[in-house]
């Protein structure tokens, strides 16, 4: 399954922010096997949010959003979404019951604009925010793919992201990834690779690759299998053969 994470924000897009939710969104899902294919950011523009979902339909089976679930007028995620895949908003008496409880624990006024937080519309799952003010939500749309609105501070999200695996996307989890690192010194990468195009690529369970690391080379061999002795035995194949080819190179190994 493939993944495009849609960062939401005038201040990602102007460079104010570094889009340090995609990475952790990536992290996390690439855990899952799930392929994280696409990062976009768009400004806090109802057009553009519309038409990078249209584009992301297209190409990817899971679209996360993140930022824009604010109370204020420049939030608006959730309607452009919402309007795109023609889902009405409604008032959801759980997410304002949650709401007012935020407020009154903190001793603070809700204010008329947060009430657009406890919105949704009928048919999606609602994801409790316990640091902030702003439920995410997902959607589980008929051709089976997922959409999901996450805010934008990385606290929040990062919480977020734990109900969304637990819940929604462990049970998508296919493959279980291994990756290790071997650290070689004293060769150049374009030798290693003429002299290893048969153990370098892309093959069906297994990739390896090289890039550069400071002052020495670093070959990535990342695998997957059905279990993790499974993925660890595909690998070793590419370790040990590595290994053996450039024994007098290597200075370490990472994992
Ligand atoms: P809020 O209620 O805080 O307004 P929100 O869901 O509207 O929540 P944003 O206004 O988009 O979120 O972002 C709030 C803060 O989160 C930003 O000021 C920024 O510091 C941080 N943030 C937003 N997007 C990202 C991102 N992609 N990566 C890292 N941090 C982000
Ligand atoms: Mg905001």
């Amino acid at each position: 399954m493939k993944l495009e994470v849609i960062a939401v924000g005038n201040e990602v897009v102007f460079g104010h922010t570094i889009n340090t939710n995609a990475s952790l969104i990536s992290k996390k899902m690439d855990e899952l096997g799930i392929e994280p294919c696409y990062h976009v950011a768009v400004r806090d523009r109802q057009k553009d949010i519309e038409q990078v979902l249209e584009i992301a339909l297209n190409r990817a089976d899971i679209i996360i959003f993140c930022g824009g679930l604010g109370p204020t007028k420049d939030d608006l995620t959730k309607e452009a979404v919402c309007k795109f895949l023609n889902k009405p908003l409604i008032l959801n008496e759980e997410a304002l019951k949650d709401l007012k409880a935020f407020f009154r624990i903190r001793n603070k006024n809700m204010t008329e604009n947060n009430i657009k937080q406890a919105m949704f519309p009928s048919d999606c799952f609602i994801l409790k925010n316990n640091f902030g003010t702003a439920p995410g939500c997902l959607f589980n749309l008929d051709n089976n793919k997922y959409i999901a609105l996450l805010p934008g501070p990385p606290k929040e999200v990062e919480a977020m992201m734990e109900i969304l695996i637990d819940d929604y996307f462990l049970k998508l989890k296919t493959y279980v990834y291994v990756t290790e690192e071997i650290n070689v010194k004293g060769i150049g990468e374009s030798l290693i690779e003429e002299q290893n195009s048969d153990l370098l690529g892309i093959f069906e369970d297994v990739e390896c690759a090289t890039y550069i690391a400071q002052d020495y080379i670093v070959i990535r061999i990342k695998s997957r299998g059905f279990s993790k002795e499974d993925a660890q035995e595909k690998l070793n194949y590419y370790k040990f053969n590595f290994s053996e080819r450039l024994k007098e190179y290597i200075i370490g190994y990472n994992s």
